[in-house]
Protein backbone atom coordinates (compact mmCIF):
# COMPACT_ATOMS: atom_id res chain seq x y z
CA UNK A 1 0.00 0.00 0.00
CA UNK A 2 1.13 3.27 -1.20
CA UNK A 3 0.26 5.46 1.28
CA UNK A 4 1.65 4.67 5.54
CA UNK A 5 0.43 6.58 8.07
CA UNK A 6 2.98 8.30 11.00
CA UNK A 7 2.47 8.80 14.40
CA UNK A 8 0.49 12.44 14.82
CA UNK A 9 3.35 15.16 15.32
CA UNK A 10 2.69 16.50 18.90
CA UNK A 11 1.18 19.49 19.09
CA UNK A 12 -1.48 21.91 20.69
CA UNK A 13 -4.61 20.22 19.37
CA UNK A 14 -5.73 17.23 20.60
CA UNK A 15 -4.99 13.87 19.09
CA UNK A 16 -8.48 13.01 17.88
CA UNK A 17 -8.96 15.17 15.77
CA UNK A 18 -5.41 15.36 14.32
CA UNK A 19 -5.35 14.25 10.61
CA UNK A 20 -3.22 11.09 10.00
CA UNK A 21 0.09 12.29 8.67
CA UNK A 22 1.21 10.88 5.41
CA UNK A 23 4.47 9.07 4.28
CA UNK A 24 4.68 9.78 0.77
CA UNK A 25 7.43 7.98 -1.22
CA UNK A 26 5.64 8.10 -5.18
CA UNK A 27 3.84 10.80 -7.30
CA UNK A 28 1.51 7.96 -8.53
CA UNK A 29 -0.18 5.92 -5.70
CA UNK A 30 -2.13 3.89 -7.38
CA UNK A 31 -4.08 3.11 -10.54
CA UNK A 32 -7.19 1.17 -11.11
CA UNK A 33 -7.93 0.09 -14.73
CA UNK A 34 -10.10 -2.91 -16.67
CA UNK A 35 -9.31 -4.45 -19.83
CA UNK A 36 -11.33 -2.41 -21.59
CA UNK A 37 -10.88 1.21 -22.70
CA UNK A 38 -12.73 4.30 -21.49
CA UNK A 39 -11.66 7.92 -20.11
CA UNK A 40 -9.62 8.18 -17.06
CA UNK A 41 -10.09 10.06 -14.03
CA UNK A 42 -6.95 11.83 -12.21
CA UNK A 43 -7.49 12.32 -8.52
CA UNK A 44 -5.19 14.59 -7.26
CA UNK A 45 -4.95 15.02 -3.50
CA UNK A 46 -2.42 16.98 -0.80
CA UNK A 47 -1.76 19.63 -3.51
CA UNK A 48 -1.48 22.05 0.08
CA UNK A 49 0.32 19.77 2.61
CA UNK A 50 -1.92 19.98 5.82
CA UNK A 51 -4.50 18.82 3.12
CA UNK A 52 -3.85 14.72 3.16
CA UNK A 53 -7.89 14.11 3.32
CA UNK A 54 -8.37 13.34 -0.60
CA UNK A 55 -5.30 11.16 -0.58
CA UNK A 56 -6.26 8.62 2.29
CA UNK A 57 -10.28 8.85 0.47
CA UNK A 58 -8.45 8.04 -3.07
CA UNK A 59 -6.79 5.05 -0.78
CA UNK A 60 -10.15 4.02 0.15
CA UNK A 61 -11.90 4.15 -3.46
CA UNK A 62 -8.64 1.73 -5.14
CA UNK A 63 -8.96 -0.10 -1.57
CA UNK A 64 -12.85 -0.88 -2.56
CA UNK A 65 -12.22 -1.57 -6.11
CA UNK A 66 -9.75 -4.38 -5.65
CA UNK A 67 -12.92 -6.75 -4.82
CA UNK A 68 -15.76 -5.15 -7.88
CA UNK A 69 -16.53 -6.83 -10.94
CA UNK A 70 -14.14 -4.89 -13.30
CA UNK A 71 -16.12 -5.78 -15.95
CA UNK A 72 -18.31 -3.09 -14.24
CA UNK A 73 -15.03 -0.34 -14.84
CA UNK A 74 -14.89 0.66 -18.26
CA UNK A 75 -11.48 3.16 -18.10
CA UNK A 76 -9.55 3.99 -15.28
CA UNK A 77 -8.76 5.91 -12.05
CA UNK A 78 -5.40 7.22 -11.23
CA UNK A 79 -4.40 8.58 -7.14
CA UNK A 80 -1.37 11.38 -7.42
CA UNK A 81 0.03 13.25 -4.75
CA UNK A 82 0.48 16.68 -4.81
CA UNK A 83 2.98 18.78 -3.18
CA UNK A 84 4.82 15.45 -1.63
CA UNK A 85 7.43 18.19 0.31
CA UNK A 86 4.85 19.24 1.88
CA UNK A 87 2.87 16.34 2.84
CA UNK A 88 6.21 14.83 4.23
CA UNK A 89 7.34 18.04 5.98
CA UNK A 90 7.46 17.32 9.76
CA UNK A 91 5.24 20.64 10.69
CA UNK A 92 1.20 19.30 10.74
CA UNK A 93 0.37 23.05 9.66
CA UNK A 94 2.57 23.14 6.42
CA UNK A 95 0.93 24.13 3.43
CA UNK A 96 3.78 24.27 1.31
CA UNK A 97 7.56 25.03 1.50
CA UNK A 98 8.57 27.73 -0.89
CA UNK A 99 5.24 28.68 -2.77
CA UNK A 100 2.07 27.78 -2.68
CA UNK A 101 1.87 25.16 -5.47
CA UNK A 102 -2.17 25.87 -6.10
CA UNK A 103 -1.03 29.55 -7.23
CA UNK A 104 1.99 28.74 -8.79
CA UNK A 105 1.18 26.76 -12.35
CA UNK A 106 1.90 29.46 -14.56
CA UNK A 107 3.57 29.74 -18.03
CA UNK A 108 6.28 32.10 -16.43
CA UNK A 109 6.86 29.62 -13.88
CA UNK A 110 7.08 26.41 -15.92
CA UNK A 111 9.86 28.62 -17.90
CA UNK A 112 11.77 28.49 -15.04
CA UNK A 113 13.70 25.60 -14.17
CA UNK A 114 12.50 22.64 -11.03
CA UNK A 115 15.73 23.86 -9.21
CA UNK A 116 14.11 27.13 -8.81
CA UNK A 117 11.81 26.50 -5.37
CA UNK A 118 10.99 23.24 -3.72
CA UNK A 119 7.22 23.59 -5.78
CA UNK A 120 8.92 24.49 -9.15
CA UNK A 121 9.68 20.48 -8.85
CA UNK A 122 6.62 19.51 -7.59
CA UNK A 123 4.99 21.45 -10.33
CA UNK A 124 7.24 20.48 -12.88
CA UNK A 125 7.19 16.27 -11.78
CA UNK A 126 3.00 16.45 -11.62
CA UNK A 127 2.58 17.77 -14.81
CA UNK A 128 5.28 15.70 -16.57
CA UNK A 129 3.07 12.71 -14.93
CA UNK A 130 -0.15 13.89 -16.08
CA UNK A 131 0.59 14.94 -19.66
CA UNK A 132 1.95 11.00 -19.98
CA UNK A 133 -1.61 10.07 -19.01
CA UNK A 134 -2.70 12.32 -20.93
CA UNK A 135 -0.78 11.50 -24.03
CA UNK A 136 -1.71 7.87 -23.08
CA UNK A 137 -5.40 8.47 -22.98
CA UNK A 138 -5.53 10.53 -26.01
CA UNK A 139 -3.86 8.14 -27.98
CA UNK A 140 -6.56 5.63 -27.34
CA UNK A 141 -8.61 8.33 -28.38
CA UNK A 142 -10.29 8.55 -24.68
CA UNK A 143 -10.37 11.93 -22.51
CA UNK A 144 -8.15 12.91 -19.25
CA UNK A 145 -10.69 14.57 -16.06
CA UNK A 146 -8.99 15.68 -13.10
CA UNK A 147 -10.40 16.18 -9.79
CA UNK A 148 -8.18 18.15 -7.23
CA UNK A 149 -9.15 17.46 -3.96
CA UNK A 150 -9.04 20.24 -1.16
CA UNK A 151 -9.91 21.01 2.47
CA UNK A 152 -10.18 24.45 4.52
CA UNK A 153 -9.04 25.55 7.57
CA UNK A 154 -11.83 27.18 8.79
CA UNK A 155 -15.04 25.40 9.51
CA UNK A 156 -16.88 24.77 6.06
CA UNK A 157 -19.34 22.34 4.22
CA UNK A 158 -18.71 20.72 0.69
CA UNK A 159 -18.30 22.92 -2.33
CA UNK A 160 -16.64 22.37 -5.82
CA UNK A 161 -14.97 24.80 -7.77
CA UNK A 162 -14.05 24.65 -11.64
CA UNK A 163 -13.75 27.07 -14.62
CA UNK A 164 -17.16 27.80 -16.05
CA UNK A 165 -16.85 25.96 -19.58
CA UNK A 166 -19.92 24.00 -20.93
CA UNK A 167 -17.64 20.88 -20.46
CA UNK A 168 -16.68 21.52 -16.72
CA UNK A 169 -20.11 22.28 -16.10
CA UNK A 170 -21.38 18.72 -17.52
CA UNK A 171 -19.03 17.16 -14.43
CA UNK A 172 -18.93 20.10 -11.64
CA UNK A 173 -22.55 19.97 -11.62
CA UNK A 174 -23.25 16.49 -10.68
CA UNK A 175 -21.56 16.95 -7.46
CA UNK A 176 -24.83 17.75 -5.14
CA UNK A 177 -22.95 20.60 -2.96
CA UNK A 178 -23.27 24.35 -4.28
CA UNK A 179 -20.87 25.43 -7.24
CA UNK A 180 -18.09 28.18 -6.99
CA UNK A 181 -17.17 29.74 -10.70
CA UNK A 182 -14.63 32.11 -11.19
CA UNK A 183 -12.30 32.05 -8.83
CA UNK A 184 -9.85 31.78 -11.41
CA UNK A 185 -10.32 35.37 -12.40
CA UNK A 186 -9.15 36.44 -8.98
CA UNK A 187 -6.29 34.29 -8.53
CA UNK A 188 -3.57 33.13 -10.58
CA UNK A 189 -1.47 29.80 -10.69
CA UNK A 190 -4.45 27.12 -9.77
CA UNK A 191 -3.57 23.50 -11.10
CA UNK A 192 -6.70 23.09 -12.39
CA UNK A 193 -6.76 26.19 -14.54
CA UNK A 194 -3.07 24.94 -15.38
CA UNK A 195 -4.47 21.35 -16.46
CA UNK A 196 -7.84 22.65 -18.36
CA UNK A 197 -5.55 25.46 -20.02
CA UNK A 198 -2.21 24.06 -20.94
CA UNK A 199 -3.30 20.15 -21.44
CA UNK A 200 -7.10 20.87 -22.68
CA UNK A 201 -8.85 18.67 -20.10
CA UNK A 202 -11.92 18.76 -17.85
CA UNK A 203 -10.59 19.67 -14.07
CA UNK A 204 -12.88 20.96 -11.15
CA UNK A 205 -11.94 21.05 -7.68
CA UNK A 206 -13.71 19.71 -4.58
CA UNK A 207 -12.92 21.44 -1.02
CA UNK A 208 -14.24 18.71 1.63
CA UNK A 209 -14.78 20.35 4.34
CA UNK A 210 -12.10 21.35 7.53
CA UNK A 211 -8.48 20.01 7.86
CA UNK A 212 -9.17 18.01 10.70
CA UNK A 213 -12.99 16.91 10.20
CA UNK A 214 -12.94 13.17 9.83
CA UNK A 215 -16.33 14.03 7.85
CA UNK A 216 -14.16 15.49 4.85
CA UNK A 217 -12.62 12.18 4.37
CA UNK A 218 -16.11 11.05 3.60
CA UNK A 219 -16.91 13.45 2.00
CA UNK A 220 -13.78 13.38 -0.90
CA UNK A 221 -14.51 9.65 -1.19
CA UNK A 222 -18.23 10.28 -1.62
CA UNK A 223 -16.91 13.07 -4.54
CA UNK A 224 -14.67 10.43 -6.64
CA UNK A 225 -17.62 7.84 -6.78
CA UNK A 226 -19.89 10.36 -8.11
CA UNK A 227 -16.75 12.07 -10.42
CA UNK A 228 -16.08 8.22 -11.91
CA UNK A 229 -19.69 7.59 -12.87
CA UNK A 230 -19.87 11.60 -14.44
CA UNK A 231 -16.85 10.40 -16.41
CA UNK A 232 -19.13 7.36 -17.31
CA UNK A 233 -16.21 4.76 -15.94
CA UNK A 234 -18.17 3.43 -12.73
CA UNK A 235 -21.95 3.27 -12.56
CA UNK A 236 -22.80 5.12 -9.09
CA UNK A 237 -25.46 2.00 -8.44
CA UNK A 238 -22.04 -0.18 -7.96
CA UNK A 239 -20.66 2.30 -5.10
CA UNK A 240 -20.71 1.32 -1.87
CA UNK A 241 -22.97 3.10 0.55
CA UNK A 242 -24.94 6.41 -1.50
CA UNK A 243 -21.97 9.09 -2.26
CA UNK A 244 -24.88 11.57 -3.37
CA UNK A 245 -26.82 11.62 0.00
CA UNK A 246 -23.07 11.73 1.87
CA UNK A 247 -22.03 14.95 0.41
CA UNK A 248 -26.12 16.34 0.42
CA UNK A 249 -25.85 15.75 4.26
CA UNK A 250 -22.34 17.63 4.45
CA UNK A 251 -23.63 20.41 2.09
CA UNK A 252 -27.19 20.92 4.07
CA UNK A 253 -28.86 20.21 0.94
CA UNK A 254 -27.49 22.92 -0.84
CA UNK A 255 -26.79 21.78 -4.37
CA UNK A 256 -28.55 24.18 -6.22
CA UNK A 257 -26.77 26.67 -5.38
CA UNK A 258 -24.30 28.62 -7.64
CA UNK A 259 -22.03 30.93 -6.57
CA UNK A 260 -19.73 33.65 -8.39
CA UNK A 261 -16.64 34.78 -7.06
CA UNK A 262 -16.11 38.50 -6.80
CA UNK A 263 -13.16 39.73 -4.79
CA UNK A 264 -10.43 38.70 -3.27
CA UNK A 265 -8.49 39.97 -0.34
CA UNK A 266 -4.75 39.19 -0.13
CA UNK A 267 -2.46 38.81 3.16
CA UNK A 268 -0.25 42.13 3.12
CA UNK A 269 0.90 41.27 6.91
CA UNK A 270 1.18 37.68 8.71
CA UNK A 271 -0.75 39.46 11.65
CA UNK A 272 -3.96 38.86 9.32
CA UNK A 273 -6.71 37.46 11.74
CA UNK A 274 -10.40 37.14 10.89
CA UNK A 275 -12.58 38.48 13.25
CA UNK A 276 -14.42 36.54 15.80
CA UNK A 277 -17.52 36.46 14.74
CA UNK A 278 -17.10 35.88 10.74
CA UNK A 279 -17.63 32.12 9.11
CA UNK A 280 -17.40 30.90 6.03
CA UNK A 281 -20.17 32.30 4.61
CA UNK A 282 -23.78 31.54 4.92
CA UNK A 283 -25.33 34.84 5.83
CA UNK A 284 -24.80 38.19 3.90
CA UNK A 285 -22.02 40.82 4.73
CA UNK A 286 -22.80 44.45 4.06
CA UNK A 287 -20.26 46.51 1.90
CA UNK A 288 -17.65 47.94 4.47
CA UNK A 289 -18.41 45.58 7.37
CA UNK A 290 -14.75 44.95 9.42
CA UNK A 291 -13.92 40.82 8.75
CA UNK A 292 -10.04 40.74 9.80
CA UNK A 293 -7.70 42.80 11.48
CA UNK A 294 -3.98 43.14 9.99
CA UNK A 295 -1.34 45.29 11.71
CA UNK A 296 -3.70 46.77 13.95
CA UNK A 297 -6.20 48.06 11.52
CA UNK A 298 -9.47 46.95 10.00
CA UNK A 299 -9.72 45.37 6.93
CA UNK A 300 -13.18 45.83 5.62
CA UNK A 301 -15.43 43.84 2.88
CA UNK A 302 -15.43 46.15 -0.26
CA UNK A 303 -18.72 44.65 -1.91
CA UNK A 304 -21.85 43.32 -0.23
CA UNK A 305 -21.99 39.57 -0.74
CA UNK A 306 -20.79 36.26 1.75
CA UNK A 307 -17.84 35.36 2.73
CA UNK A 308 -15.64 32.24 1.29
CA UNK A 309 -13.22 30.36 2.84
CA UNK A 310 -12.15 32.95 5.57
CA UNK A 311 -8.03 32.42 6.39
CA UNK A 312 -7.52 30.35 9.66
CA UNK A 313 -4.32 29.08 8.95
CA UNK A 314 -2.20 29.28 12.12
CA UNK A 315 0.82 30.45 9.87
CA UNK A 316 -0.29 33.19 7.71
CA UNK A 317 1.83 33.94 4.91
CA UNK A 318 2.21 37.32 2.95
CA UNK A 319 0.73 37.23 -0.66
CA UNK A 320 -1.52 33.97 0.47
CA UNK A 321 -5.75 34.51 0.58
CA UNK A 322 -7.13 36.09 3.28
CA UNK A 323 -10.51 35.93 2.27
CA UNK A 324 -12.92 36.21 -1.17
CA UNK A 325 -16.18 37.90 -1.28
CA UNK A 326 -19.31 35.70 -3.00
CA UNK A 327 -22.96 36.50 -4.53
CA UNK A 328 -25.48 34.05 -5.71
CA UNK A 329 -26.35 33.72 -9.61
CA UNK A 330 -29.96 32.18 -10.56
CA UNK A 331 -30.08 29.13 -11.82
CA UNK A 332 -31.88 30.95 -14.97
CA UNK A 333 -28.46 32.64 -15.38
CA UNK A 334 -26.95 29.62 -15.60
CA UNK A 335 -29.50 28.05 -17.93
CA UNK A 336 -29.56 30.79 -19.92
CA UNK A 337 -25.68 30.95 -20.47
CA UNK A 338 -25.79 27.30 -21.83
CA UNK A 339 -28.35 28.02 -24.48
CA UNK A 340 -26.56 31.47 -25.72
CA UNK A 341 -23.03 30.16 -25.62
CA UNK A 342 -23.79 27.44 -28.02
CA UNK A 343 -25.02 29.96 -30.52
CA UNK A 344 -22.42 31.01 -33.49
CA UNK A 345 -24.39 34.08 -34.39
CA UNK A 346 -24.05 35.17 -30.58
CA UNK A 347 -20.10 35.29 -30.25
CA UNK A 348 -20.43 36.97 -34.24
CA UNK A 349 -22.77 39.33 -32.68
CA UNK A 350 -20.27 40.75 -30.50
CA UNK A 351 -17.82 41.31 -32.43
CA UNK A 352 -19.85 43.89 -33.88
CA UNK A 353 -20.15 46.05 -30.50
CA UNK A 354 -18.54 49.13 -30.68
CA UNK A 355 -15.89 49.27 -28.77
CA UNK A 356 -14.63 45.46 -28.76
CA UNK A 357 -12.15 44.21 -31.97
CA UNK A 358 -10.70 41.19 -32.38
CA UNK A 359 -7.37 40.14 -30.95
CA UNK A 360 -4.39 37.85 -31.26
CA UNK A 361 -6.02 34.11 -31.68
CA UNK A 362 -9.21 33.85 -29.91
CA UNK A 363 -8.56 36.92 -27.86
CA UNK A 364 -11.30 39.96 -28.16
CA UNK A 365 -10.06 43.54 -26.61
CA UNK A 366 -12.73 45.20 -25.45
CA UNK A 367 -12.81 49.10 -24.42
CA UNK A 368 -12.29 49.16 -20.17
CA UNK A 369 -15.58 51.69 -19.66
CA UNK A 370 -17.41 48.87 -21.90
CA UNK A 371 -15.69 45.77 -20.12
CA UNK A 372 -16.14 47.00 -16.93
CA UNK A 373 -20.09 47.55 -17.36
CA UNK A 374 -20.34 44.04 -19.20
CA UNK A 375 -18.09 41.82 -17.58
CA UNK A 376 -20.48 39.51 -16.13
CA UNK A 377 -23.71 40.43 -17.95
CA UNK A 378 -22.30 39.37 -21.06
CA UNK A 379 -18.69 38.13 -21.07
CA UNK A 380 -19.24 35.44 -18.30
CA UNK A 381 -22.98 35.09 -19.48
CA UNK A 382 -21.30 33.77 -22.92
CA UNK A 383 -18.53 31.79 -21.49
CA UNK A 384 -15.83 34.53 -21.93
CA UNK A 385 -13.16 34.80 -19.27
CA UNK A 386 -11.19 38.04 -18.46
CA UNK A 387 -7.32 37.33 -19.47
CA UNK A 388 -6.48 41.69 -18.53
CA UNK A 389 -8.02 43.75 -16.71
CA UNK A 390 -7.97 46.46 -13.88
CA UNK A 391 -10.12 45.21 -11.54
CA UNK A 392 -12.54 48.47 -11.93
CA UNK A 393 -16.25 47.27 -11.37
CA UNK A 394 -19.03 48.86 -13.04
CA UNK A 395 -21.63 50.26 -11.09
CA UNK A 396 -24.90 49.49 -10.05
CA UNK A 397 -28.53 49.88 -10.91
CA UNK A 398 -28.78 53.67 -13.25
CA UNK A 399 -25.22 54.25 -12.63
CA UNK A 400 -24.09 51.22 -14.59
CA UNK A 401 -26.83 51.74 -17.35
CA UNK A 402 -25.65 55.10 -18.07
CA UNK A 403 -21.81 53.97 -17.66
CA UNK A 404 -22.88 51.24 -20.26
CA UNK A 405 -24.20 54.18 -22.88
CA UNK A 406 -21.95 56.02 -21.94
CA UNK A 407 -19.06 53.68 -23.49
CA UNK A 408 -20.65 52.52 -26.05
CA UNK A 409 -21.13 56.21 -27.48
CA UNK A 410 -17.61 56.86 -26.90
CA UNK A 411 -16.37 54.20 -28.98
CA UNK A 412 -18.99 55.39 -31.92
CA UNK A 413 -17.65 57.98 -31.99
CA UNK A 414 -14.29 57.75 -31.78
CA UNK A 415 -14.72 54.99 -34.50
CA UNK A 416 -12.18 52.36 -36.04
CA UNK A 417 -8.76 51.90 -34.33
CA UNK A 418 -5.57 51.02 -36.14
CA UNK A 419 -2.78 50.11 -33.84
CA UNK A 420 0.52 48.56 -35.26
CA UNK A 421 -0.51 45.51 -36.32
CA UNK A 422 -3.12 46.68 -38.46
CA UNK A 423 -7.15 46.87 -37.34
CA UNK A 424 -7.80 46.93 -34.12
CA UNK A 425 -5.67 48.57 -30.74
CA UNK A 426 -2.67 47.12 -30.13
CA UNK A 427 -2.96 44.43 -27.23
CA UNK A 428 -0.52 45.99 -24.95
CA UNK A 429 -2.83 49.41 -24.95
CA UNK A 430 -3.76 49.91 -20.99
CA UNK A 431 -7.21 50.97 -22.29
CA UNK A 432 -8.08 47.60 -23.75
CA UNK A 433 -9.81 44.88 -21.46
CA UNK A 434 -8.47 41.37 -22.89
CA UNK A 435 -10.85 38.76 -23.00
CA UNK A 436 -10.59 34.99 -24.17
CA UNK A 437 -13.10 32.61 -24.63
CA UNK A 438 -12.93 29.58 -22.72
CA UNK A 439 -10.37 27.10 -24.15
CA UNK A 440 -13.28 23.81 -23.52
CA UNK A 441 -16.23 26.20 -25.24
CA UNK A 442 -14.06 26.97 -28.53
CA UNK A 443 -14.96 24.93 -31.75
CA UNK A 444 -12.53 22.21 -32.45
ZN1 LIG B 1 -6.05 23.42 -0.45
Amino acid sequence: MPLTESPSQPNTRSVQSDPPRLQIKQRELGRFRDTQSGPTLVVIGGVHGNEPAGLIAGQRVLDHLQSVDAHAFQGQFVLLAGNMSALNDHDPDSRYIDHDLNRLCLDAHFAEPSTTSAEHQEMHELFSVLESIQHAASNADQEMIVLDLHTTSSNSRPVVVFEDSLAARSHAMRMPCPKYLGIEEEIDGLVIDAVTNRLGCVSYLVEGGQHEDPRSIDVHEAAIWIALDSAGIYPIAQSPGDPGAVIRKAAMDREGVVYDVRHREPILDESFTICNDIFNGTHAIAEKTVLAIQSGQPVHSPITGLIFLPNMQTHKRIGDDGFFIVRRISPGWVNLSARLRRKHWVHRMILLMPGVYQGESSTLLVDADLACVLRRQVFHLLGYRLVRHDGREGGTGVVRFFKGIGAFCKAIVRGPIRGQYGDGPDPSDPRFWIVARRRLDQPI
